[in-house]
């Protein structure tokens, strides 16, 4: 499978906290666990000034599995690119938002909504609870829930339409929770919103993250291309007589 990890890399996610906890980059981090799972994969760094030309034609059109890591330059993403994403997700693209993701510009356009959420930044733990736990998203994982020990809260009300399957709900020591892991099919293609990952925490660096994210990828890899998207005119199968 084809993966690529677009992921923003400005200033900010290579220094400090963030290089602290991933020293070799977000983006590079999450595509080695899922390349050593066996996938191929190709990372899609966002930099300053760019509006997603690094995501070029030929790297999308071998595409089947796109992760996406955003959070400050979702505005900067080219409408032209936003377009040419949602048309490949409706033709089979399995694709993954990442944490912060939920204001970027594919995953509301593929969603609808406000995508809105509540949010504070305290280093509490979440209690991610598996709402279906013989999912095959979790296989492999023990019990019925996963600990992350510092994460930033994401609260309900979250602005999506319902999900078509709910996987995973978030509680945060705060007290709030969140759909933390919620599925959409849109068209032939299947969409993850996945809630942890921000970027001062190591979370993806997790095992036990990096199996689930492996299982999501594999989830949502494309069962059948859509070669064309159209409203063809079809002659019946048979022949039917006109009473008049
Ligand atoms: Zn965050």
């Amino acid at each position: 499978m084809n993966i690529t990890v677009w992921c923003e890399n400005y200033k900010q996610m290579r220094e400090g906290r963030v290089k602290e906890a991933y020293p070799i980059g977000m983006g590079e981090t999450i595509a080695a666990f899922l390349e050593k799972a066996g996938n191929k994969t190709t990372v899609v760094l966002q930099n300053e000034g760019d509006d997603g030309q690094q995501l070029t034609d030929e790297i999308l059109e071998s595409t089947d599995v796109l992760f996406w890591w955003g959070h400050c330059y979702h505005g900067k993403v080219s409408d032209e690119l936003v377009k040419k994403i949602v048309r490949r997700v409706w033709k089979g693209m399995g694709i993954v938002f990442l944490h912060s993701a939920h204001l970027s510009k594919p995953f509301r356009a593929l969603v609808g909504g406000p995508c809105t959420l509540k949010w504070r930044e305290v280093a509490e733990k979440e209690r991610l609870w598996f709402v279906e736990p013989n999912h095959q998203i979790f296989e492999g994982l023990e019990g019925e829930y996963l600990e992350i020990p510092h994460e930033e809260m994401y609260g309900e009300p979250f602005g999506i339409p319902q999900p078509d399957r709910l996987l995973a709900i978030g509680w945060f020591q705060g007290g709030e929770v969140f759909r933390s892991i919620a599925f959409f099919k849109r068209y032939y293609g299947k969409v993850i919103y996945f809630q942890p990952g921000h970027e001062t925490y190591p979370v993806y660096q997790d095992p036990k993250i990096q199996k689930l994210l492996t299982n999501i990828a594999e989830f949502v890899k494309p069962d059948k291309w859509l070669t064309e998207i159209d409203c063809p005119n079809v002659q019946p199968l048979e022949p039917i007589e006109k009473s008049n």
